[in-house]
């Protein structure tokens, strides 16, 4: 009898060797079995009398077996297992190569069933390879004449293994407590856990196959919610300092900038500035395009902070980011009694009415004093011995939000107990559905419109044959006074063992990209190169000297990926344009256009799949970020959009996120229950089940 807690070992023929492998996927009792889910399923549930068989089709074919024997092939010296199998209709001929078992395995008269694909050979109609299942006495099946779950497995561990394991194992899914709440299952129609885990391994087609994997998604997406909902409501609780208003300031501000906020900027800054005035600290994501102006609405939260005599902190994610905020920082508040200073591993600087040096102890001794208003800076601010006096502001940029431990930091570092304003602010246009279904604790302000005025990026996707003329296109550009951007990809991961080889490729390719250019194409010219292996001061001094019109044309890596302002800068050229997400090609397109002059993104790519191609030309033919991002996510999942640098970002393991009405249900639940039970005592099994959840562990 299996239950849940039964080990592996136990099952049938579950051998020593098989066990370790089981394990490195996770497999060690039936539960883990029965929880492991197929990502797609085989359709052979069509099951076909021999004389109908038609090429070329996926199906299933039942009959006697008249015969079975190996012969060796003699030009590749390859074992042949070759059988007959017929019905009273037809035979049918299946061929295996490599696998001697079988002729153990099967007998002349077994009755057998075999799923392939039919192909026509000058032996009539055969398969090769196909799946092969006795015909139990009771008719039920497991590989073939089905639709047939295809599991997620690693080297040694076959389809049929899984299949075989998880059929026994499901025998213990009765004892699976239901922990979603009845009402749930209810109102949604969904399957008891049992039935639903049956048909997610194997399904019956039709609606109740659909209910149960629906069910699986809600689950999914529902104990997200549950997540962000408890989170959101402890962020609630928490104290938070008051800034005030200061309406007459802020106009003046806004009105000396030299030209007029977007609405959708202004309605961006009101919602901050509402939030801010009340003391439960916000905790809000600003959400815009590349170019469309959140620096402004954050400077506009940071002037009001420092009107209130409060501190701001303003992360940024590298250190030639944290230069340009501050450089822009120091430009706009000029003349306003404002205090601003930049940390960063290599240097400190305070600006008031003019910029200057300042030793680092002296500098924290004035963040402690809470004599700077604003302190820009990397990471390094968290980590560093900085201490504030009244922090009430924190903007985190370009990051996608602040994780659990940055604000767990941050919140350390305000002298009073009270905790700062958190904005995140983003540049990576998130999907509406991806926002609700992830960041459903945070509050959301988009800025979809861009400033009046901007034109629209060509981009085109250049033809190698065509390369010469892009160069010349170039030279024209750089005649005219622009300069220009050369993106490089990084090498694939997959040739770099570990993150250190990975910068030294990266390296390699601008170094390899920039000699080509400089000694070949553009001798003439001023080149330079950036990548992120170099040291913070020479990235700085490189991108102040293109700033300053130094040189023509920078060979990068994605270190130039995030918000780096360039103005003059009008062509942005990407080579292997194929191994960049459409969501970061976005971004580097958003380094140009960004004055007057009619900007330029040029694509090439040693693309070869139809796919690929696809995914170029409708960023090609794209504009919309948000609907870039839209399909990215489409394509290649969220894990590869957002990567890496999104913290505690959620594992899907069967929810999408294009299923918006789904998305808004489970939110709608996690609501209602948290409403009338904040704390989850009266739903202890639902409670034990987030904290599984969350742990990734079974508390058995
Ligand atoms: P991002 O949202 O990518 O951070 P920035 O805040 O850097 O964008 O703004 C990009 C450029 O647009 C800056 O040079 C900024 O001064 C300018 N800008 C911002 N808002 C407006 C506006 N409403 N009208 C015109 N220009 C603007
Ligand atoms: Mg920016």
């Amino acid at each position: 009898m299996v239950s849940l807690s039964t080990p592996l070992s136990q099952f049938p023929t579950v051998k020593k060797s098989l066990l370790k492998k089981l394990a490195s996927l996770g497999l060690r009792s039936a539960r883990d079995l029965i929880f492991y889910f197929p990502f797609r399923y085989d359709d052979f549930s069509r099951i076909v009398p021999i004389n109908q068989l038609q090429s070329e089709t996926r199906v299933t074919a039942r009959g006697r077996l008249q015969l079975i024997a190996h012969k060796r092939s003699s030009w590749q010296r390859r074992l042949i297992t070759e059988a007959m199998l017929a019905d009273n209709t037809g035979q049918l001929r299946a061929i295996w190569f490599n696998q001697p078992y079988i002729a153990k395995v099967l007998q002349v008269g077994d009755k057998l069933s075999l799923a392939g694909k039919v192909e026509l050979s000058r032996f009539g109609m055969q398969m090769v390879n196909p799946t092969f299942e006795k015909i139990k006495v009771d008719g039920a099946s497991v590989h073939t004449g089905r639709l047939v779950p295809i599991y997620p497995t690693t080297a040694g561990v076959t389809q049929k293994q899984l299949r075989f394991l998880i059929s026994r194992a499901l025998a213990a899914a009765s004892q699976c407590p239901e922990w979603l709440l009845p009402e749930i299952i209810r109102v949604n129609n969904f399957p008891a856990l049992p039935a639903a885990l049956q048909e997610i391994h194997f399904p019956s087609g039709g609606i109740k196959s659909a209910k149960a994997r629906e069910r699986f998604q809600f689950e999914e997406l529902f104990l997200i919610q549950l997540k962000n909902e408890l989170a959101r409501r402890e962020w609630r609780g928490l104290a938070a300092k008051a800034v005030v208003f200061q309406e007459k300031e802020t106009k003046d501000f806004v009105s000396g900038l030299g030209f007029t906020l977007t609405d959708d900027q202004r309605r961006s800054a009101w919602e901050i500035l509402q939030d801010m005035s009340g003391n439960r600290p916000m905790n809000r994501l600003l959400n815009g395009d590349v170019g469309s102006g959140k620096t402004i609405v954050a400077l506009t939260a940071i002037y009001n902070a420092a009107l209130n005599h409060f501190q701001s902190v303003w992360l940024a994610p590298t250190e030639i980011l944290a230069q340009q905020h501050f450089a822009t920082a120091c430009r706009l508040f000029n003349g306003r009694e404002i205090r601003v200073g930049l940390l960063t591993g290599s240097s400190a600087k305070i600006s008031s009415q003019e910029i200057v040096d300042c030793p680092k102890k002296k500098f924290l001794s004035e963040v402690a004093a809470g004599k700077i208003d604003l302190v820009i800076g990397t990471h390094a601010v968290i980590g560093d011995k900085v201490c504030f006096q009244n922090l009430a502001l924190a903007i985190v940029d370009e990051q996608h939000r602040f994780g659990v431990e940055q604000r767990r930091l941050l919140r350390a570092k305000s002298a009073n107990d009270s905790t700062p304003h958190f904005l995140s602010m983003t540049a990576t246009p998130i999907p509406r559905s991806y926002a609700l279904a992830l960041f459903g604790d945070l509050d959301l302000s988009l800025i979809k419109q861009m400033p009046i005025g901007r034109c629209k990026i060509i981009t085109r996707l250049v033809e190698e044959i065509n390369r010469h003329k892009a160069y010349k296109f170039i030279r024209e550009q750089v005649g005219q006074g622009r300069q220009i951007f050369v993106i490089c990809p990084l090498i694939e991961e997959k040739e770099a063992p570990s993150g250190r080889q990975l910068v030294l490729m990266e390296k390699k390719t601008v170094l390899a990209e920039f000699k080509k250019l400089s000694e070949e194409i553009f001798f003439d010219l001023r080149i330079n190169f950036l990548h992120g292996k170099m040291k913070p001061k020479e990235k700085e001094t490189v991108m102040q000297d293109f700033l300053n019109k130094k040189f023509d044309i920078l060979v990068a890596t994605s270190v130039v990926e995030v918000g780096v302002d360039i103005p003059n800068a009008s062509v942005m050229m990407i080579e292997g344009a194929e191994r960049f997400g459409l969501a970061q090609l976005h971004q580097f397109r958003g380094r140009v256009g960004r004055s007057v002059h009619q900007s330029y993104c040029l694509l090439f790519t040693n693309a070869v799949s139809e796919l690929s191609k696809q995914r170029l030309w409708y960023f090609v033919n794209t504009a919309d970020g948000f609907e870039l991002a839209e399909k990215d996510l489409e394509l290649r999942g969220p894990g590869e959009v957002f990567g890496e640098t999104q913290h505690g970002f959620p594992e899907l393991k069967i929810a999408t996120l294009q299923n918006i009405e789904l998305i808004k249900k489970s939110r709608e639940s996690a609501r209602q229950i948290i409403d009338s039970d904040p704390t989850l005592v009266k739903h202890s099994l639902l409670q034990k089940k987030l904290v599984e959840w969350e742990s990734g562990v079974h508390l058995e």
